[in-house]
C-alpha cells in the first residue's frame, strides 16, 4: 500500500504532463458538439507521401447559441509563431461554461511548413497566395482548397496571424480595410502600435479571378477580417504576445462571446499606405532608425559599406513617415529591403 502511494505521488507529476488522446476528425463537425465544451481536435487536411493524414491542431469553443463564429488562424506561414501562443493564452482563460456563439481557434495552420521552420509550402509556394486553392490542383492548391472549404467556411469573424518574415522585424501592426464598420472596429480592439489601412480585397474581375490571401478570400465570403503582425519570425516574444492576447479578448468581449470588459489600448499610428525601401547595391547595410520611430523628410535612414567598410551609399528617408518593419540582416543584394515605411494619415 505505502510503496503504491509511493508510486502514484512520484508519478503523478509526470502523468499530468502526458499528452490526453486527441480524436482526429475529417470536418468539425460543429452541430455535434454540445453547448459548453471546450474541445481539441487533430483536423485532417492532407495526406504525406506515406498514405498518413497531415493534421492541423484546432480548439473549438462551442457556447451558448445565438453568438457568432471567430475564427482565429495562426502561422500559415510556418515561421510566424508568436499568434500561436496566442490562441494559447487566450483559450486557456476561456470559461466554456460562460461562453457565448463559438470559437474556431487554429494554432498552427500550416501542418507541413511549422515542424521544418519554413515559411512556404513544401513545394515553395506561400500558401498565403493561393486562395481560392483548387480541389483537384498542385500541392499547395490543394492544401489551402481544404483550409478554404473545412475552415473559412464556417467562420462570422476572422483574425489572420502573421509575423515578419526572416530576416525582417516587425512592430506589433494590422493591416484592415478601414472603410468597413465592421473591420475598423477588429482592428481599434487590437494593442497595436500602427494601423494600416490596406484594403485587401479585389476589385476588378481580373483580380477576383486570380489567387489571393486568406485575408482577401475572408472578405470575398462576407467574413470581416483583419491581419495583425506580431513582431519577428521563429521566436516566441512575451510582449508582443500579451498585448495580442488583450487584443483578441477586446474582439471576443466586443462580439459578447465572453462577459468581460473591452481593455482600453493606446492610439496607434493610422497610416493611409505604406511602402518597402530597397537597397540599390549590394553591401553590408546598417540601418540607423528603429522599428515603430517616427521619421522626417530627409533623415538618414541606412548606410550602406562594402566589405571593407567603405561608404557606397547613404539612404534617406523620401517623406515623413513611420517605421513599421525593417530588415535585421545586414547582408543585402540589390533589392534587398531596409525598411517598411508607413505614411501616417494627415
Ligand atoms: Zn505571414
Amino acid at each position: 500500500m505505502k510503496i503504491q502511494l509511493l508510486i502514484s505521488i512520484i508519478l503523478i507529476p509526470f502523468l499530468s504532463f502526458c499528452q490526453e488522446q486527441i480524436e482526429w476528425q475529417n470536418d468539425l463537425e460543429l452541430e455535434q458538439l454540445e453547448a459548453n465544451t471546450k474541445k481539441k481536435i487533430w483536423l485532417k487536411i492532407i495526406d504525406d507521401g506515406m498514405s498518413h493524414p497531415v493534421t492541423v491542431p484546432v480548439i473549438i469553443v462551442r457556447g451558448k447559441e445565438p453568438g457568432p463564429t471567430l475564427g482565429l488562424i495562426a502561422a500559415i506561414h510556418g515561421n510566424e509563431l508568436n499568434g500561436i501562443k496566442v490562441i494559447q493564452e487566450v483559450v486557456a482563460d476561456i470559461d466554456e461554461n460562460n461562453f457565448q456563439g463559438t470559437l474556431i481557434a487554429i494554432p498552427g495552420i500550416n501542418g507541413i511548413s511549422i515542424p521544418q521552420h519554413r515559411r512556404r509550402y513544401i513545394d515553395e509556394e506561400d500558401l498565403n497566395r493561393n486562395f481560392p486553392g483548387k480541389e483537384k490542383g498542385n500541392r499547395s492548391q490543394q492544401y489551402v482548397f481544404q483550409i478554404n472549404n473545412k475552415i473559412l467556411t464556417k467562420l462570422d469573424y476572422l483574425i489572420d496571424m502573421h509575423t515578419a518574415s526572416f530576416g525582417r522585424e516587425n512592430s506589433l501592426y494590422v493591416r484592415a480595410a478601414m472603410n468597413n464598420d465592421t473591420i475598423n472596429q477588429m482592428a481599434k480592439l487590437q494593442d497595436a502600435d500602427i494601423i494600416l489601412n490596406s484594403n485587401g480585397l479585389p476589385s476588378t474581375n481580373e483580380q477576383i479571378s486570380a489567387t489571393r490571401t486568406m485575408r482577401a478570400e475572408a472578405m470575398l465570403k462576407g467574413i470581416p477580417c483583419i491581419t495583425v503582425e506580431y513582431g519577428n519570425p521563429q521566436v516566441y516574444q512575451p510582449e508582443i504576445i500579451q498585448r495580442g492576447k488583450t487584443g483578441v479578448e477586446n474582439v471576443l468581449s466586443w462580439l459578447n462571446m465572453i462577459d468581460q470588459e473591452t481593455v482600453a489600448v493606446d492610439l496607434p499610428i493610422m497610416c493611409k499606405k505604406s511602402y518597402w525601401i530597397y537597397v540599390e547595391e549590394g553591401g553590408y547595410l546598417e540601418i540607423m532608425v528603429e522599428l515603430k520611430q517616427q521619421l522626417k523628410k530627409g533623415e538618414l535612414i541606412a548606410i550602406m559599406r562594402n566589405p571593407f567598410g567603405d561608404i557606397l551609399n547613404k539612404y534617406y528617408c523620401p517623406e515623413d513617415g513611420i517605421v513599421i518593419g525593417k530588415s535585421s540582416n545586414p547582408i543585402n543584394m540589390n533589392g534587398g529591403r531596409i525598411i517598411h515605411l508607413g505614411i501616417p494619415i494627415d
